[in-house]
């Protein structure tokens, strides 16, 4: 069993935590902003001291590659992202380039053989806070392998058109063409050149801390889907119509939404998890009874009878007539869960068992970049526990024992995998 190291995993998280730092915990690092660029200079110059040679790809992905002894054997590679989201903190994506990093570094320092070559590498906008989607280059690189209603969402000439949220004159393409990372479409990772992918992340939620354990052994990301719910009611005056007379399209959105949690909540599914984060009223004016809500229903979990049953209880709104108001149900998108790799899962599974690791077997309920990866080549994850369950925010933590903890089962899976 090899380790990685306290110390060098400490300097590497506490430098990257300077690039885009806001000043008071976190980061606000946004795909290819001069604090990305930051933070890419910075994983060369370690990447380079080590040897490791270094390309970039056509969507600005960056790659760091070792030698591994036996010549024409296909590269492993370890990813994640640089980016983050606004006034986010020090591990969401970064602590997965650093642990590919780390391993490269154990592996040099230690002169630990290996057959294949072993690459770090940085996805570009996977948050896509500033240029949407989120996904987006995994989504580029792995489209001719995604089932198609996702693959028509990540179109690259779509995604160069992307505009900036923050300055409506520039898109992702402008932002890429003057990145000194653009390179070249033939860099891209893909099958012919790549193995496996490993990508170590936090667990963004509370389940590993709860549980009192360090290392999360990914199996799947969950399926979900995702409906608008609609309710058609009347605008009139607010100061002039009876209540009895009302046509009250909030209200009645108000009591579906109601209704819903209760017969969601009777299938007794405690790690079922649904949610409803977006609402448009019509025409959201003080004075004015709103004659249209359109809301959004997020619905997360492994089994794809128990989403049958929720989709059910989504679909019965329509049937029932809600505060005298019209109801309407729309698919926006599905996917169903997506499998990791059974032999890379097992070798996490060992890794962390042989290094002593309080581990157990968990899902994704977040989306992430190996997760379009797996359509392509074997893939699987690790997380690492987040303090209080926390991500997308300052206060996202987890100890230097615990990312070193992660970096230690990434590399001996990797040389499980190297093994093969
Ligand atoms: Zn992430």
């Amino acid at each position: 069993m090899f380790t990685c190291d306290n110390k060098r995993m400490e300097d590497k998280i506490t430098t990257f935590a300077k690039f885009g730092d806001a000043g008071h915990g976190g980061i606000t690092r946004y795909s290819l902003s001069p604090e990305a660029h930051q933070a890419r200079d910075y994983f060369v110059k370690r990447m380079e001291a080590i040897g490791a040679t270094i390309e970039c790809d056509d969507m600005a992905n960056m790659y760091a590659t070792i030698p591994g002894s036996e010549p024409g054997l296909k590269r492993i590679v370890m990813a994640s992202h640089a980016d983050s989201v606004k006034n986010g903190g020090n591990y969401d994506g970064i602590l997965g380039v650093i642990a590919g990093m780390e391993v490269l570094e154990t592996v040099v320092a230690e002169n630990i053989p290996h057959r294949h070559p072993l690459t770090a590498m940085i996805w570009t906008n996977e948050e896509g806070s500033l240029y949407p989607p989120a996904m987006m280059s995994s989504g580029v690189v792995c489209y001719d392998y995604l089932p198609a209603d996702i693959s028509k969402k990540f179109k690259k000439e779509n995604m160069l058109a992307s505009v900036s949220v923050l300055d409506k004159t520039t898109t992702f393409g402008d932002a890429l063409n003057a990145s000194p990372f653009k390179g070249e479409e033939k860099n891209r990772l893909s099958k012919d050149k790549y193995e496996a992918m490993f990508e170590l992340h936090i667990e963004q939620g509370p389940i590993l801390e709860d549980a009192g354990n360090e290392i999360g052994v990914v199996t799947c990301v969950l399926g979900m889907f995702n409906y608008r719910i609609r309710f058609y009611g009347q605008s009139d005056h607010a100061g002039t119509t009876p209540m009895h007379k009302r046509q009250d399209a909030l209200f009645a959105a108000a009591q579906a939404l109601c209704y819903l949690h209760e017969e969601i909540d009777k299938l007794g599914r405690p790690e079922l998890v649904y949610t409803t984060g977006e609402i448009v009223c019509h025409p959201n004016v003080h004075t004015v009874i709103p004659d249209m809500i359109d809301f959004s229903i997020d619905v997360r979990h492994e089994d794809p009878e128990l989403r049958a049953k929720v989709l059910e209880i989504v679909k019965s709104l329509e049937q029932k007539e809600w505060a005298r108001c019209k109801c309407e149900v729309e698919l926006a998108w599905q996917r169903d869960t997506v499998y990791f790799d059974k032999e890379l899962v097992g070798y996490v599974k060992e890794s962390a068992d042989e290094l002593g690791t309080k581990n157990q077997l968990i899902n994704s309920g977040a989306g992430h970049d190996a997760q379009f990866a797996s359509y392509m080549m074997p893939t699987t994850m690790i997380f690492v526990p987040s303090k209080d369950g926390h991500s997308h925010c300052e206060p996202e933590f987890t100890t230097v024992e615990e990312c070193t903890k992660g970096a230690s089962v990434l590399l001996n899976a990797v040389l499980k995998t190297d093994k093969k």
